[in-house]
C-alpha cells in the first residue's frame, strides 16, 4: 500500500532530504532542520544498523522518493533484472520514466506527490491520449503535454511564469505549449539522488 500519512516523518525516519513536500523542503519550516531525528518513542535512541538494515533503508528511502508501494517496487525490480545491463541503473531508469516522475521532471510540479495529483486529475496526455494512471511507463520518443483544457487555467499559467527552465537531458521541453519529449532514456548521472541502489539488488536477490 502507499503511504498517506504524514510525509515529514518519512524524512525523518530516513534521517535525511526526501524533499517530498515542495517549496517548504526549502525553508526553515523542514522538519529535518528543525528534528533530525527518527520519528516515535525510541526515535532518539543509538541503535546499531545491520547490513539488512541499511539494504531496507535504501528500498524504503527509494520507494518513498518516488511514492510507489511496496509490490510496485518489487515488480520493477524484477523487470529491472530481466533486462539488459545492470540491475539497479536498470531499476532507477523504470522509476525515472513513470509519467508522474516525468511530470515532476518537466518541472510542472513543485513534488512528485503534486505531479501524481495532477495526472490523476486527468491534466495530461501521452502522445495525444488521455493518461490518467501516474504509474504509466514512457519511452523515448513519447510526447508528455498539459492538455488543452488545462493550459489556460490558473495553475498552469503560474506554473510557467515560475518555472526556472531547469530540466533533465533526457526531456526537451516546449513550456509555450507545456509539452515534454522524451530524446533519451535516463543515465545514472542523470539521476540526482543520493541513492545507493546495489543495495536494493542485494536485499531483493537474497
Ligand atoms: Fe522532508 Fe520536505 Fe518535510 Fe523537510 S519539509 S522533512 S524535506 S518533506
Amino acid at each position: 500500500m502507499r503511504y498517506t500519512g504524514p510525509v515529514c516523518r518519512l524524512c525523518r525516519r530516513e534521517g535525511q532530504k526526501l524533499f517530498l513536500k515542495g517549496d517548504r523542503c526549502y525553508t526553515d519550516k523542514c522538519a529535518i532542520n528543525k528534528r533530525n531525528f527518527a520519528p516515535g518513542q525510541h526515535g532518539q535512541s543509538r541503535k546499531k544498523v545491520t547490513e539488512y538494515g541499511m539494504q531496507l533503508r535504501e528500498k524504503q528511502k527509494v520507494r518513498r522518493f518516488y511514492g510507489i508501494s511496496e509490490s510496485q517496487m518489487y515488480k520493477y525490480y524484477n523487470l529491472a533484472d530481466k533486462m539488459k545491463g545492470v540491475t539497479g541503473e536498470n531499476l532507477l531508469k523504470i522509476l525515472e520514466l513513470r509519467l508522474d516522475n516525468v511530470v515532476f521532471r518537466m518541472g510542472l510540479a513543485a513534488s512528485r506527490a503534486e505531479a501524481r495529483q495532477l495526472v490523476v486529475h486527468g491534466h495530461f496526455t501521452l502522445n495525444g491520449a488521455k493518461a490518467d494512471i501516474p504509474s504509466l511507463m514512457t519511452t523515448v520518443g513519447d510526447v508528455i503535454q498539459v492538455k488543452e483544457k488545462s493550459r489556460s487555467t490558473d495553475k498552469f499559467k503560474s506554473l510557467v511564469e515560475n518555472h526556472n527552465g531547469n530540466t533533465v537531458s533526457w526531456l526537451n521541453i516546449d513550456l509555450e505549449q507545456l509539452k515534454g519529449t522524451i530524446v533519451a532514456e535516463p543515465t545514472r548521472e542523470d539521476i540526482d539522488l543520493p541513492i545507493e541502489e546495489h543495495l536494493i539488488v542485494e536485499l531483493y536477490s537474497k
